[in-house]
């Protein structure tokens, strides 16, 4: 037997290998500057990090839940309203609705992709609906013009949620451009990703902006003078001056993350392993690429024992945690069969011919019948 490589999901360590000397003059210029919060690097990160999503403000916050939370906080929504969220999406979308005393309310994906339907979410709208927040899953837009669409139709809000999404467009605009604001996540693993926990809100509105200024900073505008019941929810500095050095290289890795998932599109032809599918006027971040198989357990194991090593995106849905016993009752039956059938397959900018190679091949080599 030949031996095969071990393929990391992602190594994050070999990212940072490439940029180490730009990342750690960065850091000692913080920290001979003596200034780690609020400080210069925050702010030429905040501009440069709107210039490039294509809005007018941004700002630095501690993690892309508290993004969230910030935003509700600054559009007033807390009891009695309802937001609406997808139905399949990582766990915070959903705990900052249910943080700031709102209720999320699930809307299912379309038929053949990870994002929320616009016809599924006109018909859950009611007269305590205030908001929508579309998560941009996996790296790929949702359908933004349909949804803001309904949005406009009801005077509701549009917050994205896009974490996932750094770099990608819809119809040649930025992600966290498409809606009233956005939250992203710079959580190490993201496609524009920090040293630590680090996220931002962006946003063109000045008011919004100014608002969710104040609630990171303890609701705080002028030292010692609170006007809000606000967070301490902040991005330092060290963070702030990791981001800059890192979003000059997004581009080049987001496209190395083309590459790749364009080598699984084109060399993955196991029947029973569905490809995700790429509208024209969306360009995916592949932040995952994630294939679906009603055998998934088994592709799994059988990748593993390969030395590919994958994760499921997400395996139990929001409203079937622990957290939300009031959702027992509720199905969501999309995705319910989605948490049971995805796979994520390594995908990272700085991934070897020989290991894409090796994916593929493992991938085209499982039989269930064999293998289950
Ligand atoms: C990562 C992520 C978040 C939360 O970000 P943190 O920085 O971990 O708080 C929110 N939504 C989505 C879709 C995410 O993937």
């Amino acid at each position: 037997m030949t031996s095969s490589p071990t393929v990391k999901f992602l190594d994050l360590e070999r990212l940072h290998r490439d940029i180490s000397a730009e990342l750690e003059q960065a850091c000692s210029t913080v920290i001979r500057s003596g200034h780690y919060i609020m400080g210069p690097e925050l702010e030429a990160f905040e501009l440069e990090f709107a210039q490039y999503c294509g809005v007018d403000h941004c700002l630095g916050v501690a993690n892309g839940l508290d993004a969230l939370r910030l935003l509700l906080m600054a559009y007033g929504i807390g009891p009695g309203d309802e937001v609406l969220v997808p139905s399949n999406t990582f766990i915070a979308t959903w705990l900052a609705v249910s943080q700031c005393g709102a209720t999320p309310v699930g809307v299912e994906p379309s038929s053949g992709l990870f994002n929320m339907c616009p016809s599924e979410l006109a018909q859950k709208i009611t007269p305590r609906t205030r908001a929508i927040i579309p998560v941009h899953l996996y790296g790929q837009t949702a359908e933004m013009d349909a949804i803001v669409a309904v949005a406009n139709q009801h005077g509701l809000i549009v917050i994205e949620d896009a974490a996932q999404s750094q770099g990608a467009t819809y119809h040649g605009r930025r992600s966290g451009s498409l809606g009233h604001a956005a939250a992203t996540s710079f959580y190490p693993g993201k496609n524009l990703g920090a040293l630590g926990d680090a996220g931002a809100v962006l946003t063109s509105d000045a008011h919004i902006a100014a608002r969710v200024r104040m609630l990171r900073n303890y609701g705080s505008a002028v030292k010692y003078q609170h006007d809000w019941v606000g967070l301490n929810s902040r991005l330092d500095e060290i963070q702030a001056a990791m981001l800059r050095v890192k979003l000059r290289h997004l581009d080049t890795w987001n496209t190395a993350r083309q590459r790749v998932a364009d080598f699984y599109g084109t060399h993955i032809s196991n029947p029973c392993v569905a490809l995700p599918q790429t509208p024209a006027h969306m360009r995916s971040v592949w932040h995952l690429f994630v294939v679906r198989t009603p055998h998934r357990d088994a592709l799994s194991a059988f990748l593993a024992r390969g030395g590919v090593h994958c994760l499921i995106h997400y395996p139990i849905p929001p409203h079937r945690q622990k957290c939300y016993p009031e959702f027992a009752g509720v199905h969501f039956p999309t995705a319910e069969a989605m948490a049971a059938e995805v796979l994520s397959l390594p995908i990272s900018p700085v991934m070897s011919d020989a290991e894409m190679s090796h994916v593929v091949s493992m991938v085209n080599q499982f039989d269930p019948l064999e293998h289950a």
